[in-house]
């Protein structure tokens, strides 16, 4: 192919800048400009054309040179065989087109890439994750498909997307593996609470007493809360394990890192809120995330099923489930979900929250939560009427949903 350098024209040079657009390098050219013939760059421009939409300009140049770098190409500023490839390749999205080994000119492009990513992520061989549609990228396939789709053609069309993105979930596309892992690890649990391990972080301790109104502490009503929550899953055959003792403070960090090395398969941490106004009420449940789609999707699943059965239960004003980057759900290597469980501060929140009666409540619509979570939607009791004797009899019962194959061990 011709070179394309600055200083050219043409279709090929709009094709080129279309691209770049594309992928956020060049700002949109609007009309207005390309008849005005001048910008900030007017005196490099050689201005030969009122329409400067199809020019090699110096703003395309830079923007060529910022796509070289960032795909550790030769990075000249001039469009030449490779860089076009490379460009044509970034096009690809996974799910534009269907994928398959081709031996002659084998399929290249982003889509191939993130394809290989998500495979490896699952545990599938495909190789290094090169972005080249290769006979291992086609056993890896097939392996995968085996496992999860009804035909293993080794081809990825939409069966094979469906079957990936149910693994993923609404707002993970390619790219963001460890996301898949998460999900692939939560069905590979299985439904039944026996042997999971839960890590309960009961807020504050020892010499920091959390929130303080009129005598009640932050620190002592959510001991409490732990402890009727760890009594209940050990009932049902659950490993609860709590990051503190009843005069212990360990900070965000030594409570991941508790949870990190016990290899928890889930963290509840427990909290009550406070506000300057007697007004604020309600309960606030929160996963990790950071609000622009990079998301624990089984911890946001996990604090959905516990928000709704707590709000029904409860009767508590509803805060919402949210995503946030603090420390204990950002450095705890599995779903993470904290609560805030009312305000102390307020009048009608706090008379719940002394009553112990409520706190079982509360304990309850956990444990329940935490089981619809393993359940995935395999359930139709509705929210709020699931009772702590229905998990446990749900436990002692064989699952008609638990899955034929074995459950692997915990490592
Ligand atoms: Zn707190």
């Amino acid at each position: 192919m011709q070179l394309l350098r600055r200083g050219d024209s043409g279709p090929a040079v709009v094709e080129i800048r279309r691209m770049l657009t594309r992928f956020g390098l060049l700002a949109e050219t609007s009309d207005d400009a390309a008849s005005e013939g001048s910008g900030s760059d007017g005196s490099a421009s050689d201005g030969s054309g009122p329409d400067r939409s199809t020019h090699f300009d110096p703003v395309v140049e830079h923007a060529v040179r910022a796509f070289q770098q960032q795909r550790g190409l030769i990075t000249d500023g001039i469009v030449g065989p490779a860089t076009y490839r490379a460009l044509r390749e970034a096009g690809w999205t996974l799910g534009d087109r269907m994928l398959a080994l081709l031996i002659s000119t084998p399929m290249c492009g982003d889509d191939v890439v993130a394809l290989q990513e998500q495979l490896l992520e699952l545990g599938y061989d495909t190789g290094r994750p090169s972005g080249v549609f290769d006979e291992q990228t086609e056993r890896g396939l097939r392996a995968f498909q085996r496992d999860y789709c009804d035909i293993a053609d080794g081809v990825c069309g939409p069966s094979t997307l469906r079957a990936l993105r149910q693994l993923g979930a609404r707002r993970v596309k390619g790219g963001r593996p460890h996301l898949l892992r998460e999900q692939e690890l939560l069905r590979q649990a299985g439904p039944r609470l026996r042997g999971k391990r839960i890590v309960i972080d009961p807020g504050h301790g020892g010499p920091d007493r959390g929130v303080v109104v009129a005598g009640v502490t932050e620190a002592d009503l959510m001991w409490d809360l732990a402890r009727r929550l760890e009594g209940r899953m050990a009932a049902t055959g659950m490993e609860a394990l709590l990051t503190r003792r009843e005069n212990a403070c360990p900070t965000d960090q030594e409570r991941a890192a508790f949870a990190n090395a016990a290899g928890a398969d889930l963290v509840l941490s427990l909290h009550v809120d406070a506000n300057r106004s007697m007004h604020a009420e309600g309960l606030a449940t929160f996963h990790f995330g950071n609000g622009s789609g990079i998301t624990s999707t089984v911890g946001e699943a996990l604090a959905g099923y516990i928000h709704r059965e707590l709000t029904s239960r409860t009767a508590m004003l509803d805060l919402g489930s949210q995503a946030r980057t603090w420390e204990l759900l950002r450095l705890t290597r599995m779903p993470t979900v904290r609560m805030e469980l009312g305000y102390l501060t307020n009048l009608g929140d706090r008379r719940k929250l002394l009553d112990p009666v409520f706190r079982d409540v509360v304990a309850e619509g956990v444990l329940v939560g935490v089981k619809r979570l393993y359940l995935q939607g395999q359930d139709d009791q509705p929210t709020g009427t699931f009772t702590f004797s229905d998990v446990l009899a749900r436990e002692l019962a064989r699952e008609p949903s638990e899955p034929a194959t074995a459950v692997s061990p915990r490592r």
